[in-house]
């Protein structure tokens, strides 16, 4: 006795992408909220490296071009995003440049490695072995979660300096890229499909089975 049950692949039914409703995939669309049906969102891996690709090209920018420039005293100063760190860190506000660091620096750069990996599993180019590949996919779930800290830094950021009468802040180009940085990676996040990576592990677990059996 075999402890498969079919897949929803294999009988052809379809989750809806926005509601949720399971129906058959020769319906085209979903009878509950007219959505469009696919299996698996089509051009996935495709989609998601190219906007990934945009993103990591921005990320330059974003690091290298000023972030933002400070009027103090009436001194112009422009600070990249390293700059930005190093000055709050130099002013002793240690939790300010950490929070900075991770959400301009380390967490879009980790979304973008892990995507990457992502993908290449999911186009069968590495082959991690399934407890791999849940550890990678829950960590890009959690920065997932924290996507937008990002843009909340910034926006904090902006703020809290703007509350000192002696200084104003106002970005500069690098702001720009880094806003883009940040919407790409969204959109690579959303076109990636996560049921691909499930879709070959579940083939290499029928091709490792001896008996290869698939229930009908
Ligand atoms: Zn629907």
């Amino acid at each position: 006795m075999s402890d498969r049950f079919p897949r929803a692949i294999e009988l052809g039914l379809a989750g809806c992408q926005t509601c949720g409703k399971v129906s058959r995939l020769v319906l085209g669309r979903c009878p509950r909220c007219d959505s469009k049906l696919f299996m698996r969102k089509p051009d996935s891996v495709r989609r998601t490296v190219a906007f990934m690709l945009a993103a990591a090209a921005l990320y330059v920018p974003a690091n290298v071009l000023p972030m933002m420039s400070m009027i103090e005293m009436g001194v112009v100063t422009e600070n990249t995003i390293t700059g930005g760190i190093i000055y709050f860190w130099q002013g002793e506000a240690y939790p300010i440049a950490l929070v900075i660091l991770t959400a301009s620096i380390i967490i879009p750069l980790l979304k973008m490695v892990a995507l990457t990996w992502l993908c290449l599993a999911a186009s069968g180019k590495i082959k991690p072995t399934p407890g791999t590949l849940s550890r990678i996919y829950w960590l890009t779930e959690m920065m997932g979660r924290w996507s937008m800290v990002d843009i909340f830094v910034v926006g904090i950021l902006v703020a809290l300096v703007q509350l000192g009468n002696y200084m104003t802040v106002s970005p500069g180009p690098g702001a720009l890229a880094f806003a883009g940085v940040v919407v790409l990676t969204m959109f690579a996040a959303i076109s990636f499909d996560p049921r691909l990576l499930w879709d070959r592990f579940n083939a290499l677990q029928i091709d490792s089975s001896p008996s290869k059996e698939i229930d009908s």
